[in-house]
């Protein structure tokens, strides 16, 4: 049997309070169904980021816990190691702003210094992005390329010029109601929903498997998952 692909939570005391770290049972799940073994470890602040996985996820957050994950990445430096050695990051919502070059915190709008591995920035919206959301990923056709997820973010991101978007809004805010959401750059994808996003988009969940083995997977067919999904894009589109 091959070596585990090896999965990387990042931080759940910080960036686990909005269920994301489903993303990391999805992963595991649907490489366990394929017969590839899985090996999901879960870091916390002052335990070095592993050197070796194939795979790092990031969740949701609140502001003060985001301040000190990017702080505490910032000096790990794993991430950045990660991604030269070709591994996937897959972040979501106060994740995907630590991913950026920039965002601001608090009444003052401090401003924080992100990792820099996605060309966005991040300041503080008028209002609250809350509710479901239902996007088109860019260059898919076809029933998946619907991502259904539930934004819950108070920062407004703006892609920069070297940024390309995830998807394109039809129900939701998205990055900052410009119409796109999330942004990725090569491996690195960066994305508003919770949901977790991977349980209610199986194909996203394969895309960052494939991207971190650099191999094609066989689909896997789940009947109920579909019903799910035709039922949640029914909703939000009501
Ligand atoms: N603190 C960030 C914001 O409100 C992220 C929130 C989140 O992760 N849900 O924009």
């Amino acid at each position: 049997m091959s070596a585990p692909v090896h999965v990387v939570l990042v931080y759940q005391s910080l960036l686990g309070i909005y269920g994301d770290q489903g993303n990391a049972m999805v992963l595991r799940r649907r490489l366990e169904w394929r017969d590839i073994p899985c090996r999901l470890s879960i870091v916390e602040p002052g335990d070095p980021l592993p050197d070796d996985a194939q795979v790092y996820l990031l969740g949701g957050g609140e502001d003060g816990a985001q301040v000190t994950a990017v702080r505490t990445l910032v000096a790990d430096g794993g991430l950045h190691r990660a991604v030269d050695r070709g591994a996937a990051v897959f972040a979501v919502c106060a994740g995907y702003q630590i991913m950026g070059n920039r965002f601001t915190i608090g009444a003052d709008d401090e401003v924080v210094e992100g990792l820099g591995l996605l060309d966005v920035s991040t300041t503080r919206g008028a209002n609250r992005a809350v509710g479901e959301i239902l996007t088109r990923w860019e260059g898919r056709t076809g029933d998946d390329a619907l991502l259904t997820g539930f934004e819950n973010h108070g920062g407004h991101t703006q892609l920069g010029p070297s940024a390309k978007p995830l998807a394109r809004v039809e129900v939701g805010v998205g990055n900052c109601g410009d119409g796109t959401e999330g942004a990725v750059n090569g491996k690195v994808i960066g994305t508003y929903p919770h949901g977790p996003v991977l349980a209610r988009n199986p194909a996203l969940a394969d895309h960052v498997l494939e991207l971190a083995l650099e191999q094609e997977l066989a689909p896997l067919v789940s009947p109920e998952i579909t019903e799910l999904r035709r039922q949640r894009i029914a909703a939000v589109r009501r």
